[in-house]
Protein backbone atom coordinates (compact mmCIF):
# COMPACT_ATOMS: atom_id res chain seq x y z
CA UNK A 1 0.00 0.00 0.00
CA UNK A 2 1.66 3.57 -0.71
CA UNK A 3 0.62 6.30 1.29
CA UNK A 4 0.72 9.92 0.15
CA UNK A 5 3.51 10.66 2.30
CA UNK A 6 2.35 10.61 5.79
CA UNK A 7 3.77 13.43 8.27
CA UNK A 8 6.09 11.84 11.33
CA UNK A 9 7.23 13.18 14.09
CA UNK A 10 10.41 11.70 15.06
CA UNK A 11 11.31 12.00 19.15
CA UNK A 12 14.47 10.57 19.86
CA UNK A 13 17.23 11.74 22.32
CA UNK A 14 20.14 10.06 21.05
CA UNK A 15 21.58 11.11 17.48
CA UNK A 16 22.68 8.08 16.28
CA UNK A 17 19.59 6.26 17.00
CA UNK A 18 17.37 9.18 15.22
CA UNK A 19 20.02 9.10 11.82
CA UNK A 20 19.05 5.33 11.19
CA UNK A 21 15.54 5.77 11.87
CA UNK A 22 14.76 8.69 9.78
CA UNK A 23 17.28 6.31 6.93
CA UNK A 24 14.54 3.33 7.39
CA UNK A 25 11.27 6.07 7.48
CA UNK A 26 12.56 7.81 4.44
CA UNK A 27 13.41 5.22 2.01
CA UNK A 28 11.42 2.52 0.55
CA UNK A 29 8.75 2.08 -1.48
CA UNK A 30 6.59 3.81 1.28
CA UNK A 31 7.17 7.82 1.76
CA UNK A 32 6.69 9.22 4.59
CA UNK A 33 7.80 13.28 5.49
CA UNK A 34 9.79 13.22 9.01
CA UNK A 35 10.17 16.08 11.24
CA UNK A 36 12.92 15.66 14.06
CA UNK A 37 12.21 16.62 18.24
CA UNK A 38 15.52 16.20 20.21
CA UNK A 39 13.48 16.80 23.46
CA UNK A 40 10.23 16.29 25.20
CA UNK A 41 9.89 20.37 24.98
CA UNK A 42 10.31 20.16 21.42
CA UNK A 43 7.85 17.37 20.47
CA UNK A 44 5.17 19.28 22.51
CA UNK A 45 5.64 22.94 20.80
CA UNK A 46 5.91 21.12 17.37
CA UNK A 47 2.63 19.02 17.86
CA UNK A 48 1.07 21.82 19.21
CA UNK A 49 1.69 23.87 16.08
CA UNK A 50 1.38 21.30 13.28
CA UNK A 51 -0.55 18.23 12.13
CA UNK A 52 1.08 15.07 12.08
CA UNK A 53 -0.12 11.47 11.41
CA UNK A 54 2.19 9.94 13.47
CA UNK A 55 4.79 10.43 16.58
CA UNK A 56 7.53 7.40 17.07
CA UNK A 57 9.33 7.65 20.05
CA UNK A 58 12.59 6.25 20.92
CA UNK A 59 12.81 6.34 24.28
CA UNK A 60 16.50 5.16 26.16
CA UNK A 61 14.66 3.58 28.90
CA UNK A 62 11.06 2.33 30.17
CA UNK A 63 10.44 4.83 32.76
CA UNK A 64 11.28 7.89 30.59
CA UNK A 65 8.90 6.12 27.62
CA UNK A 66 6.32 5.93 30.28
CA UNK A 67 6.07 9.33 31.21
CA UNK A 68 6.33 10.55 27.90
CA UNK A 69 3.74 8.43 26.59
CA UNK A 70 1.37 9.92 29.51
CA UNK A 71 2.25 12.98 29.10
CA UNK A 72 1.50 12.42 25.37
CA UNK A 73 -1.87 10.82 25.73
CA UNK A 74 -2.79 13.57 27.63
CA UNK A 75 -2.56 16.12 25.09
CA UNK A 76 -2.62 14.40 21.58
CA UNK A 77 -4.35 11.17 22.08
CA UNK A 78 -6.01 11.15 18.83
CA UNK A 79 -2.50 10.78 17.20
CA UNK A 80 -0.79 7.65 16.93
CA UNK A 81 2.18 6.79 19.06
CA UNK A 82 4.89 4.15 18.82
CA UNK A 83 7.32 3.70 21.76
CA UNK A 84 11.02 2.36 20.29
CA UNK A 85 13.14 0.96 22.92
CA UNK A 86 16.22 -0.84 23.39
CA UNK A 87 15.18 -3.16 24.77
CA UNK A 88 11.27 -4.27 26.08
CA UNK A 89 9.28 -7.13 28.03
CA UNK A 90 5.65 -8.02 27.70
CA UNK A 91 5.07 -6.61 30.93
CA UNK A 92 6.40 -3.22 30.02
CA UNK A 93 4.65 -3.81 26.67
CA UNK A 94 1.21 -4.07 28.35
CA UNK A 95 2.40 -1.33 30.81
CA UNK A 96 2.89 1.26 27.75
CA UNK A 97 -0.24 0.25 25.74
CA UNK A 98 -2.27 1.00 28.62
CA UNK A 99 -1.21 4.22 28.78
CA UNK A 100 -2.06 4.73 25.44
CA UNK A 101 1.17 3.79 23.25
CA UNK A 102 -0.63 2.60 20.20
CA UNK A 103 2.83 -0.32 19.41
CA UNK A 104 5.92 -1.20 21.14
CA UNK A 105 9.13 -1.85 18.87
CA UNK A 106 12.37 -3.11 19.84
CA UNK A 107 15.41 -1.47 18.41
CA UNK A 108 16.89 -4.93 18.41
CA UNK A 109 13.57 -5.88 15.78
CA UNK A 110 14.12 -3.12 13.53
CA UNK A 111 17.60 -4.08 13.04
CA UNK A 112 16.89 -7.40 12.62
CA UNK A 113 14.26 -7.48 10.56
CA UNK A 114 15.60 -4.30 7.99
CA UNK A 115 13.89 -1.33 8.32
CA UNK A 116 10.43 -2.54 7.23
CA UNK A 117 8.89 -3.05 10.30
CA UNK A 118 8.44 0.23 11.48
CA UNK A 119 6.82 0.90 7.88
CA UNK A 120 4.58 -1.24 8.05
CA UNK A 121 3.42 -0.27 11.88
CA UNK A 122 2.99 3.03 10.76
CA UNK A 123 1.49 2.58 7.51
CA UNK A 124 -1.31 0.55 9.12
CA UNK A 125 -1.88 2.86 12.32
CA UNK A 126 -2.34 5.54 9.97
CA UNK A 127 -4.46 4.08 7.40
CA UNK A 128 -6.45 2.98 10.38
CA UNK A 129 -6.43 6.90 11.52
CA UNK A 130 -7.40 7.90 8.63
CA UNK A 131 -10.24 5.44 8.25
CA UNK A 132 -11.82 6.48 11.49
CA UNK A 133 -12.01 9.95 10.73
CA UNK A 134 -13.70 9.32 7.46
CA UNK A 135 -16.13 7.00 9.27
CA UNK A 136 -16.78 9.74 11.43
CA UNK A 137 -17.16 12.08 8.76
CA UNK A 138 -19.88 10.17 7.10
CA UNK A 139 -21.54 9.89 10.64
CA UNK A 140 -21.97 13.21 11.11
CA UNK A 141 -23.04 14.25 7.47
CA UNK A 142 -25.55 11.03 7.98
CA UNK A 143 -26.46 13.16 11.06
CA UNK A 144 -26.56 16.21 9.33
CA UNK A 145 -29.07 14.59 6.03
CA UNK A 146 -30.77 12.90 8.44
CA UNK A 147 -32.34 15.80 9.84
CA UNK A 148 -31.48 18.82 7.43
CA UNK A 149 -33.55 19.80 4.16
CA UNK A 150 -31.30 18.94 1.35
CA UNK A 151 -32.06 21.90 -0.58
CA UNK A 152 -32.24 24.91 2.35
CA UNK A 153 -30.18 23.79 4.65
CA UNK A 154 -33.14 23.72 7.24
CA UNK A 155 -33.89 21.67 9.96
CA UNK A 156 -36.18 19.06 8.47
CA UNK A 157 -39.68 17.43 9.59
CA UNK A 158 -38.30 14.88 11.86
CA UNK A 159 -35.66 17.65 13.91
CA UNK A 160 -38.16 19.80 14.25
CA UNK A 161 -40.58 17.05 15.90
CA UNK A 162 -37.77 16.18 18.00
CA UNK A 163 -37.23 20.00 19.24
CA UNK A 164 -40.89 20.96 19.61
CA UNK A 165 -41.17 17.64 22.26
CA UNK A 166 -37.96 18.67 24.01
CA UNK A 167 -39.20 22.62 24.25
CA UNK A 168 -42.43 21.01 25.35
CA UNK A 169 -41.10 19.29 28.35
CA UNK A 170 -38.99 22.09 29.07
CA UNK A 171 -42.23 24.27 29.07
CA UNK A 172 -44.06 21.66 31.58
CA UNK A 173 -40.92 21.96 34.23
CA UNK A 174 -41.02 25.80 34.09
CA UNK A 175 -44.38 26.60 32.48
CA UNK A 176 -44.21 29.05 29.64
CA UNK A 177 -45.84 29.65 26.30
CA UNK A 178 -44.89 28.51 23.18
CA UNK A 179 -45.87 29.01 19.76
CA UNK A 180 -46.12 26.89 16.39
CA UNK A 181 -46.52 28.84 12.79
CA UNK A 182 -47.25 26.58 9.84
CA UNK A 183 -46.18 28.59 7.14
CA UNK A 184 -47.54 27.40 3.44
CA UNK A 185 -46.39 29.54 0.53
CA UNK A 186 -49.40 31.35 -2.48
CA UNK A 187 -48.45 30.99 -5.85
CA UNK A 188 -45.71 28.31 -5.42
CA UNK A 189 -46.84 25.92 -7.31
CA UNK A 190 -47.49 28.50 -10.40
CA UNK A 191 -44.01 29.40 -10.20
CA UNK A 192 -42.64 26.10 -10.16
CA UNK A 193 -44.56 25.32 -12.96
CA UNK A 194 -43.98 28.33 -15.03
CA UNK A 195 -40.28 29.56 -14.85
CA UNK A 196 -39.08 25.90 -13.97
CA UNK A 197 -37.84 24.08 -10.89
CA UNK A 198 -34.46 25.35 -10.88
CA UNK A 199 -36.19 28.97 -9.97
CA UNK A 200 -38.38 27.12 -7.68
CA UNK A 201 -35.63 25.65 -5.50
CA UNK A 202 -34.06 29.51 -5.57
CA UNK A 203 -37.26 30.75 -4.23
CA UNK A 204 -37.71 28.42 -1.23
CA UNK A 205 -34.00 28.72 -0.12
CA UNK A 206 -34.56 32.77 -0.24
CA UNK A 207 -37.89 32.02 1.97
CA UNK A 208 -36.01 30.06 4.22
CA UNK A 209 -33.16 32.91 4.65
CA UNK A 210 -36.21 35.27 4.98
CA UNK A 211 -38.03 33.53 7.53
CA UNK A 212 -34.93 32.67 9.38
CA UNK A 213 -34.02 36.67 9.67
CA UNK A 214 -37.56 37.74 11.22
CA UNK A 215 -36.84 35.18 14.16
CA UNK A 216 -34.77 35.15 17.44
CA UNK A 217 -31.71 32.76 17.40
CA UNK A 218 -33.78 30.65 19.89
CA UNK A 219 -36.78 30.29 17.95
CA UNK A 220 -36.43 27.06 15.13
CA UNK A 221 -37.60 26.82 11.12
CA UNK A 222 -37.71 24.06 9.90
CA UNK A 223 -39.10 22.90 5.77
CA UNK A 224 -41.87 20.56 5.94
CA UNK A 225 -41.61 19.34 2.78
CA UNK A 226 -42.92 21.03 -0.96
CA UNK A 227 -43.52 24.87 0.12
CA UNK A 228 -44.59 24.49 3.81
CA UNK A 229 -42.26 25.91 6.56
CA UNK A 230 -43.13 25.13 10.32
CA UNK A 231 -41.77 27.72 13.24
CA UNK A 232 -41.17 27.18 16.73
CA UNK A 233 -41.22 29.82 19.15
CA UNK A 234 -40.16 29.19 22.06
CA UNK A 235 -41.23 31.25 25.32
CA UNK A 236 -43.10 33.63 23.30
CA UNK A 237 -44.74 36.48 25.42
CA UNK A 238 -48.30 35.78 24.58
CA UNK A 239 -50.56 35.79 21.31
CA UNK A 240 -49.62 39.53 20.48
CA UNK A 241 -45.84 38.89 20.41
CA UNK A 242 -46.59 35.63 17.99
CA UNK A 243 -48.86 37.73 15.87
CA UNK A 244 -45.90 40.29 15.41
CA UNK A 245 -43.78 37.33 14.20
CA UNK A 246 -46.20 36.38 11.61
CA UNK A 247 -46.72 40.10 10.63
CA UNK A 248 -42.87 40.38 10.45
CA UNK A 249 -42.43 37.31 8.02
CA UNK A 250 -45.64 38.27 5.79
CA UNK A 251 -43.70 41.31 5.35
CA UNK A 252 -40.70 39.89 4.23
CA UNK A 253 -42.12 37.53 1.99
CA UNK A 254 -44.13 40.15 0.38
CA UNK A 255 -41.09 42.01 -0.82
CA UNK A 256 -40.14 41.41 -4.57
CA UNK A 257 -37.52 38.83 -5.13
CA UNK A 258 -35.56 38.70 -8.49
CA UNK A 259 -34.02 35.35 -9.42
CA UNK A 260 -32.35 34.92 -12.48
CA UNK A 261 -33.68 38.13 -13.90
CA UNK A 262 -37.28 37.27 -12.44
CA UNK A 263 -39.15 39.66 -10.09
CA UNK A 264 -41.41 37.42 -8.18
CA UNK A 265 -43.81 37.92 -5.66
CA UNK A 266 -45.10 35.30 -3.45
CA UNK A 267 -47.25 35.66 -0.30
CA UNK A 268 -47.88 32.88 2.54
CA UNK A 269 -50.74 32.04 4.94
CA UNK A 270 -49.89 31.45 8.20
CA UNK A 271 -52.05 29.13 10.88
CA UNK A 272 -50.72 29.46 14.62
CA UNK A 273 -51.37 27.16 17.32
CA UNK A 274 -50.17 28.37 20.96
CA UNK A 275 -49.32 25.49 23.96
CA UNK A 276 -50.65 24.89 26.40
CA UNK A 277 -54.10 26.59 24.81
CA UNK A 278 -54.56 24.11 21.32
CA UNK A 279 -52.29 21.28 22.63
CA UNK A 280 -49.36 19.84 24.93
CA UNK A 281 -48.01 17.37 22.00
CA UNK A 282 -46.35 17.86 18.65
CA UNK A 283 -49.23 16.20 16.87
CA UNK A 284 -52.20 18.51 18.50
CA UNK A 285 -50.56 21.36 18.08
CA UNK A 286 -48.67 20.78 14.20
CA UNK A 287 -52.68 19.91 13.51
CA UNK A 288 -54.04 23.32 15.15
CA UNK A 289 -51.54 25.09 13.11
CA UNK A 290 -52.35 23.21 9.85
CA UNK A 291 -55.92 23.73 10.37
CA UNK A 292 -55.37 27.53 10.80
CA UNK A 293 -53.47 28.08 7.97
CA UNK A 294 -55.83 25.91 5.59
CA UNK A 295 -58.50 29.12 7.05
CA UNK A 296 -55.80 32.07 6.93
CA UNK A 297 -55.14 30.69 2.97
CA UNK A 298 -58.97 30.51 2.14
CA UNK A 299 -59.31 33.80 3.22
CA UNK A 300 -56.69 34.89 0.72
CA UNK A 301 -53.18 34.89 2.76
CA UNK A 302 -52.25 36.36 5.91
CA UNK A 303 -52.17 34.91 9.37
CA UNK A 304 -54.73 33.26 11.82
CA UNK A 305 -54.93 31.94 14.98
CA UNK A 306 -56.65 28.18 15.59
CA UNK A 307 -59.71 28.53 17.17
CA UNK A 308 -61.30 25.63 18.15
CA UNK A 309 -64.83 25.97 16.45
CA UNK A 310 -62.04 25.56 13.15
CA UNK A 311 -61.27 22.12 14.61
CA UNK A 312 -64.59 20.09 14.32
CA UNK A 313 -63.79 20.54 10.36
CA UNK A 314 -60.63 19.71 10.15
CA UNK A 315 -60.83 16.73 7.51
CA UNK A 316 -62.89 18.55 5.43
CA UNK A 317 -60.30 21.89 5.38
CA UNK A 318 -57.59 19.91 4.32
CA UNK A 319 -60.07 17.89 1.56
CA UNK A 320 -61.26 21.62 0.66
CA UNK A 321 -59.39 22.37 -2.77
CA UNK A 322 -60.84 18.47 -4.16
CA UNK A 323 -63.80 19.24 -3.02
CA UNK A 324 -63.99 23.02 -4.74
CA UNK A 325 -62.72 21.55 -8.20
CA UNK A 326 -65.87 18.58 -7.60
CA UNK A 327 -68.00 21.37 -7.03
CA UNK A 328 -67.18 23.10 -10.20
CA UNK A 329 -67.52 20.10 -12.55
CA UNK A 330 -71.22 19.39 -11.10
CA UNK A 331 -72.06 23.34 -10.75
CA UNK A 332 -72.88 23.32 -6.54
CA UNK A 333 -72.18 26.99 -7.17
CA UNK A 334 -75.45 29.37 -6.57
CA UNK A 335 -76.11 33.41 -6.84
CA UNK A 336 -77.94 35.27 -4.08
CA UNK A 337 -78.32 38.84 -5.02
CA UNK A 338 -78.22 41.93 -2.56
CA UNK A 339 -80.32 44.91 -3.63
CA UNK A 340 -78.13 48.51 -4.01
CA UNK A 341 -80.76 51.30 -3.19
CA UNK A 342 -80.89 54.61 -4.58
CA UNK A 343 -80.93 56.96 -1.36
CA UNK A 344 -82.29 59.79 -2.83
CA UNK A 345 -85.58 58.01 -5.07
CA UNK A 346 -85.60 54.93 -2.70
CA UNK A 347 -85.77 52.68 -5.53
CA UNK A 348 -83.37 49.69 -6.64
CA UNK A 349 -80.14 51.10 -8.83
CA UNK A 350 -78.45 47.35 -8.94
CA UNK A 351 -78.74 43.84 -7.44
CA UNK A 352 -74.97 42.54 -6.29
CA UNK A 353 -74.40 38.60 -7.31
CA UNK A 354 -72.92 37.10 -4.33
CA UNK A 355 -71.69 33.98 -5.08
CA UNK A 356 -72.91 30.74 -2.60
CA UNK A 357 -71.67 27.05 -2.44
CA UNK A 358 -74.49 24.91 -2.10
CA UNK A 359 -72.08 21.73 -0.56
CA UNK A 360 -74.04 18.70 -0.61
CA UNK A 361 -72.81 17.72 3.49
CA UNK A 362 -72.05 20.90 4.46
CA UNK A 363 -74.77 23.20 3.41
CA UNK A 364 -74.28 26.59 1.99
CA UNK A 365 -70.71 27.70 2.67
CA UNK A 366 -69.46 31.59 2.19
CA UNK A 367 -67.52 33.16 -0.50
CA UNK A 368 -64.55 34.30 2.22
CA UNK A 369 -64.26 30.43 3.00
CA UNK A 370 -63.29 29.66 -0.43
CA UNK A 371 -62.66 32.24 -2.88
CA UNK A 372 -58.71 32.73 -1.58
CA UNK A 373 -58.58 29.12 -1.70
CA UNK A 374 -60.38 29.49 -5.48
CA UNK A 375 -57.78 32.03 -6.38
CA UNK A 376 -54.59 30.28 -5.07
CA UNK A 377 -55.57 26.80 -6.98
CA UNK A 378 -56.36 28.62 -9.91
CA UNK A 379 -59.85 27.54 -9.81
CA UNK A 380 -60.80 30.84 -9.97
CA UNK A 381 -61.49 30.74 -13.28
CA UNK A 382 -63.31 28.62 -13.94
CA UNK A 383 -65.46 29.76 -10.43
CA UNK A 384 -65.65 33.02 -12.01
CA UNK A 385 -66.90 31.84 -15.45
CA UNK A 386 -69.52 29.96 -13.71
CA UNK A 387 -70.92 33.10 -11.52
CA UNK A 388 -70.52 35.46 -14.72
CA UNK A 389 -72.67 33.35 -17.15
CA UNK A 390 -75.14 32.33 -14.04
CA UNK A 391 -75.57 36.23 -13.12
CA UNK A 392 -75.90 37.40 -17.14
CA UNK A 393 -78.21 34.75 -17.53
CA UNK A 394 -80.58 35.20 -14.71
CA UNK A 395 -80.65 38.78 -15.41
CA UNK A 396 -81.74 38.56 -19.11
CA UNK A 397 -84.30 36.10 -17.99
CA UNK A 398 -86.07 38.44 -15.65
CA UNK A 399 -86.06 40.53 -17.97
CA UNK A 400 -87.29 38.12 -20.60
CA UNK A 401 -90.18 37.86 -18.21
CA UNK A 402 -91.19 41.28 -18.17
CA UNK A 403 -89.77 42.07 -14.74
CA UNK A 404 -88.79 45.55 -14.27
CA UNK A 405 -85.28 46.37 -15.47
CA UNK A 406 -82.54 46.43 -12.83
CA UNK A 407 -78.65 45.97 -13.86
CA UNK A 408 -76.43 43.30 -12.05
CA UNK A 409 -73.04 43.96 -10.50
CA UNK A 410 -70.54 40.68 -10.80
CA UNK A 411 -67.65 40.81 -8.33
CA UNK A 412 -64.11 39.78 -10.03
CA UNK A 413 -61.20 38.55 -7.89
CA UNK A 414 -58.36 40.18 -8.24
CA UNK A 415 -56.37 36.94 -9.79
CA UNK A 416 -59.39 36.98 -11.89
CA UNK A 417 -58.43 40.26 -13.30
CA UNK A 418 -54.93 40.10 -13.50
CA UNK A 419 -54.53 36.70 -15.56
CA UNK A 420 -57.89 34.86 -16.51
CA UNK A 421 -58.78 37.23 -19.37
CA UNK A 422 -61.34 39.17 -18.20
CA UNK A 423 -62.05 41.34 -21.58
CA UNK A 424 -62.48 38.01 -23.36
CA UNK A 425 -65.17 36.34 -20.93
CA UNK A 426 -66.86 39.33 -20.59
CA UNK A 427 -67.69 39.91 -23.93
CA UNK A 428 -68.50 35.39 -24.60
CA UNK A 429 -70.82 35.40 -22.06
CA UNK A 430 -72.86 38.69 -22.90
CA UNK A 431 -72.70 37.29 -26.49
CA UNK A 432 -74.01 33.69 -25.32
CA UNK A 433 -76.52 34.84 -22.72
CA UNK A 434 -77.38 37.97 -25.30
CA UNK A 435 -77.65 40.71 -22.18
CA UNK A 436 -77.07 44.06 -23.15
CA UNK A 437 -73.94 45.78 -21.47
CA UNK A 438 -75.84 47.98 -19.92
CA UNK A 439 -76.94 46.04 -17.17
CA UNK A 440 -74.00 44.68 -16.28
CA UNK A 441 -71.38 46.49 -13.46
CA UNK A 442 -67.84 44.83 -12.58
CA UNK A 443 -67.02 45.30 -9.14
CA UNK A 444 -63.21 44.96 -8.65
CA UNK A 445 -61.24 45.96 -5.11
CA UNK A 446 -58.75 48.61 -4.89
CA UNK A 447 -55.75 46.04 -4.30
CA UNK A 448 -56.69 44.01 -7.26
CA UNK A 449 -56.95 47.63 -9.67
CA UNK A 450 -54.05 49.06 -7.55
CA UNK A 451 -51.66 45.77 -7.84
CA UNK A 452 -50.72 47.23 -11.83
CA UNK A 453 -52.29 50.34 -12.48
CA UNK A 454 -50.83 50.20 -16.16
CA UNK A 455 -52.37 47.16 -16.72
CA UNK A 456 -55.29 48.09 -14.84
CA UNK A 457 -56.05 51.09 -16.79
CA UNK A 458 -55.68 49.54 -20.34
CA UNK A 459 -58.11 46.19 -18.78
CA UNK A 460 -60.58 48.52 -17.43
CA UNK A 461 -60.55 50.88 -20.96
CA UNK A 462 -61.35 47.64 -22.99
CA UNK A 463 -63.80 47.04 -20.69
CA UNK A 464 -65.47 50.06 -20.68
CA UNK A 465 -65.67 50.18 -24.47
CA UNK A 466 -67.60 47.10 -24.48
CA UNK A 467 -70.47 48.99 -23.00
CA UNK A 468 -70.26 48.10 -19.43
CA UNK A 469 -69.48 50.18 -16.33
CA UNK A 470 -67.02 49.24 -13.28
CA UNK A 471 -66.84 50.04 -9.65
CA UNK A 472 -64.26 50.54 -7.07
CA UNK A 473 -65.03 47.58 -4.42
CA UNK A 474 -63.53 47.63 -0.76
CA UNK A 475 -62.62 51.65 -1.35
CA UNK A 476 -60.57 52.77 1.13
CA UNK A 477 -58.49 49.67 2.20
CA UNK A 478 -55.89 49.42 -0.14
CA UNK A 479 -53.55 52.14 -1.30
CA UNK A 480 -54.47 54.10 -4.19
CA UNK A 481 -52.90 56.82 -6.20
CA UNK A 482 -55.64 59.31 -7.21
CA UNK A 483 -53.14 60.45 -10.12
CA UNK A 484 -54.41 56.49 -11.03
CA UNK A 485 -57.84 57.02 -9.99
CA UNK A 486 -58.52 60.16 -12.14
CA UNK A 487 -57.61 57.94 -15.24
CA UNK A 488 -59.12 54.59 -14.29
CA UNK A 489 -62.78 54.31 -16.79
CA UNK A 490 -64.87 53.78 -13.15
CA UNK A 491 -68.11 54.98 -12.62
CA UNK A 492 -68.30 53.76 -8.61
CA UNK A 493 -66.49 53.78 -5.46
CA UNK A 494 -67.95 50.98 -3.00
CA UNK A 495 -66.73 52.53 0.39
CA UNK A 496 -65.59 49.78 2.48
CA UNK A 497 -68.18 48.51 4.84
CA UNK A 498 -65.23 48.37 7.87
CA UNK A 499 -65.41 52.45 7.28
CA UNK A 500 -69.52 52.61 7.25
CA UNK A 501 -70.30 50.01 10.55
CA UNK A 502 -67.75 52.95 12.30
CA UNK A 503 -68.90 56.11 11.45
CA UNK A 504 -70.93 56.35 14.43
CA UNK A 505 -68.35 55.40 16.71
CA UNK A 506 -65.11 56.61 15.44
CA UNK A 507 -64.38 59.87 14.75
CA UNK A 508 -61.79 59.20 12.08
CA UNK A 509 -63.86 56.84 9.84
CA UNK A 510 -66.93 59.29 9.87
CA UNK A 511 -64.50 61.74 8.30
CA UNK A 512 -62.66 59.16 5.59
CA UNK A 513 -66.23 58.24 5.06
CA UNK A 514 -67.17 61.73 4.18
CA UNK A 515 -63.87 62.87 2.53
CA UNK A 516 -64.40 59.48 0.03
CA UNK A 517 -67.86 60.49 -0.70
CA UNK A 518 -66.62 64.24 -1.70
CA UNK A 519 -63.96 62.88 -3.50
CA UNK A 520 -65.67 60.69 -5.52
CA UNK A 521 -68.03 63.58 -6.43
CA UNK A 522 -65.29 65.92 -7.43
CA UNK A 523 -63.81 63.10 -9.91
CA UNK A 524 -67.43 62.60 -10.99
CA UNK A 525 -67.89 59.17 -9.68
CA UNK A 526 -70.96 58.04 -7.53
CA UNK A 527 -70.18 57.06 -4.11
CA UNK A 528 -71.95 53.46 -3.18
CA UNK A 529 -71.99 52.87 0.80
CA UNK A 530 -72.00 48.77 1.85
CA UNK A 531 -72.70 47.34 5.13
CA UNK A 532 -75.82 50.11 6.28
CA UNK A 533 -76.91 48.44 9.40
CA UNK A 534 -78.57 50.64 11.46
CA UNK A 535 -80.56 53.93 10.84
CA UNK A 536 -78.11 56.30 12.37
CA UNK A 537 -75.76 55.05 9.52
CA UNK A 538 -78.20 55.75 6.59
CA UNK A 539 -78.68 59.34 8.23
CA UNK A 540 -75.17 59.98 8.23
CA UNK A 541 -74.58 58.53 4.96
CA UNK A 542 -77.40 61.15 3.27
CA UNK A 543 -76.12 63.99 4.40
CA UNK A 544 -72.62 64.67 2.53
CA UNK A 545 -74.76 63.28 -0.58
CA UNK A 546 -74.01 58.98 -0.72
CA UNK A 547 -75.99 58.52 -3.81
CA UNK A 548 -76.59 54.66 -3.18
CA UNK A 549 -76.57 52.16 -0.06
CA UNK A 550 -76.45 48.61 0.30
CA UNK A 551 -76.27 46.88 3.81
CA UNK A 552 -78.67 44.37 5.91
CA UNK A 553 -80.75 47.81 7.27
CA UNK A 554 -82.27 47.67 3.48
CA UNK A 555 -82.08 44.15 2.42
CA UNK A 556 -79.95 41.11 2.58
CA UNK A 557 -78.58 38.54 -0.32
CA UNK A 558 -81.43 36.66 -1.22
CA UNK A 559 -82.30 33.64 -3.35
CA UNK A 560 -83.24 34.40 -7.21
CA UNK A 561 -86.49 33.42 -6.38
CA UNK A 562 -86.96 36.02 -3.34
CA UNK A 563 -85.62 38.63 -6.29
CA UNK A 564 -87.99 37.70 -8.16
CA UNK A 565 -91.27 37.95 -5.83
CA UNK A 566 -89.49 41.56 -4.66
CA UNK A 567 -89.28 42.61 -8.74
CA UNK A 568 -92.58 41.30 -9.20
CA UNK A 569 -93.31 43.89 -6.39
CA UNK A 570 -94.89 41.00 -4.12
CA UNK A 571 -92.54 41.75 -1.21
CA UNK A 572 -91.50 45.20 -0.60
CA UNK A 573 -87.98 46.01 0.90
CA UNK A 574 -87.60 46.73 4.32
CA UNK A 575 -85.87 49.73 2.77
CA UNK A 576 -88.63 51.61 1.21
CA UNK A 577 -89.87 53.41 4.72
CA UNK A 578 -86.47 53.86 6.08
CA UNK A 579 -85.75 55.31 2.85
CA UNK A 580 -88.88 57.50 1.96
P1 LIG B 1 -68.05 42.18 -1.07
O1 LIG B 1 -67.94 42.27 -2.54
O2 LIG B 1 -67.56 43.35 -0.30
O3 LIG B 1 -69.55 41.84 -0.76
C1 LIG B 1 -70.24 42.38 0.29
C2 LIG B 1 -70.27 41.44 1.43
O4 LIG B 1 -70.83 42.10 2.55
C3 LIG B 1 -71.17 40.22 1.20
O5 LIG B 1 -70.61 39.14 1.91
C4 LIG B 1 -72.45 40.66 1.87
O6 LIG B 1 -73.27 39.58 2.26
C5 LIG B 1 -71.93 41.40 3.06
N1 LIG B 1 -72.88 42.37 3.55
C6 LIG B 1 -73.87 42.98 2.93
N2 LIG B 1 -74.52 43.84 3.71
C7 LIG B 1 -73.91 43.77 4.93
C8 LIG B 1 -74.13 44.41 6.19
O7 LIG B 1 -74.99 45.25 6.37
N3 LIG B 1 -73.28 44.09 7.19
C9 LIG B 1 -72.29 43.19 7.04
N4 LIG B 1 -71.51 42.91 8.06
N5 LIG B 1 -72.05 42.56 5.85
C10 LIG B 1 -72.86 42.86 4.82
P2 LIG B 1 -70.44 37.75 1.24
O8 LIG B 1 -71.58 37.40 0.36
O9 LIG B 1 -70.09 36.81 2.32
O10 LIG B 1 -69.20 37.97 0.30
C11 LIG B 1 -67.95 38.23 0.83
C12 LIG B 1 -66.99 38.58 -0.23
O11 LIG B 1 -66.72 37.48 -1.11
C13 LIG B 1 -67.46 39.68 -1.13
O12 LIG B 1 -67.25 40.92 -0.54
C14 LIG B 1 -66.61 39.47 -2.35
O13 LIG B 1 -65.35 40.06 -2.17
C15 LIG B 1 -66.43 37.98 -2.38
N6 LIG B 1 -67.36 37.43 -3.37
C16 LIG B 1 -68.68 37.18 -3.27
N7 LIG B 1 -69.15 36.67 -4.40
C17 LIG B 1 -68.12 36.63 -5.26
C18 LIG B 1 -67.97 36.21 -6.62
O14 LIG B 1 -68.91 35.78 -7.30
N8 LIG B 1 -66.74 36.29 -7.16
C19 LIG B 1 -65.69 36.78 -6.48
N9 LIG B 1 -64.52 36.85 -7.09
N10 LIG B 1 -65.79 37.19 -5.22
C20 LIG B 1 -67.00 37.12 -4.61
CA1 LIG C 1 -68.64 43.57 -4.04
CA1 LIG D 1 -67.01 45.32 -0.56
Amino acid sequence: MTLPSARILLVSTSSGGMASLVGSLTSGPSRFEVTRATSAKEAGDLLAEQQFDAVVFEAPDTAIALDGVRLFHRFHSSVPLVVILAESTPEVEIELKREGARDVLTSMCLTCDSDSVLRRVLGHLIENRRLVRELERARQLGLHLAHHDTLTGLPNRQLFRTRLREALARARRHPRPLAVFFIDLDRFKKINDTLGHNIGDLLLIEVGRRIRTCLRETDLVARRGGDEFTVILDGVANGQAAARAAGKILEALAEPLVLDGNTLRVGASIGISLAPADGHDVEALVRCADIAMYRAKARGGGFEFFLPEMGQRTIKWIDLENDLRRAIDRSEFVLHYQPILNVERGNLSCLEALVRWQHPERGLIFPDEFIGLAEESGLITALGEQVLLMACKQNKEWQNAGLPIVPVAVNFSAKQFQVGRPVDLVRSVLDETGLSPDFLDIELTESAVMADPSFATETLRRMRDLGLRIAIDDFGTGHSSLAYLKRFPITKLKIDKAFVGAVMRDPKDAAITRAIISMAHNLQLKAVAEGVETREQLEFLRHPGCDEVQGYLLARPQAPQHIENLLRGESPLTAAPVLN
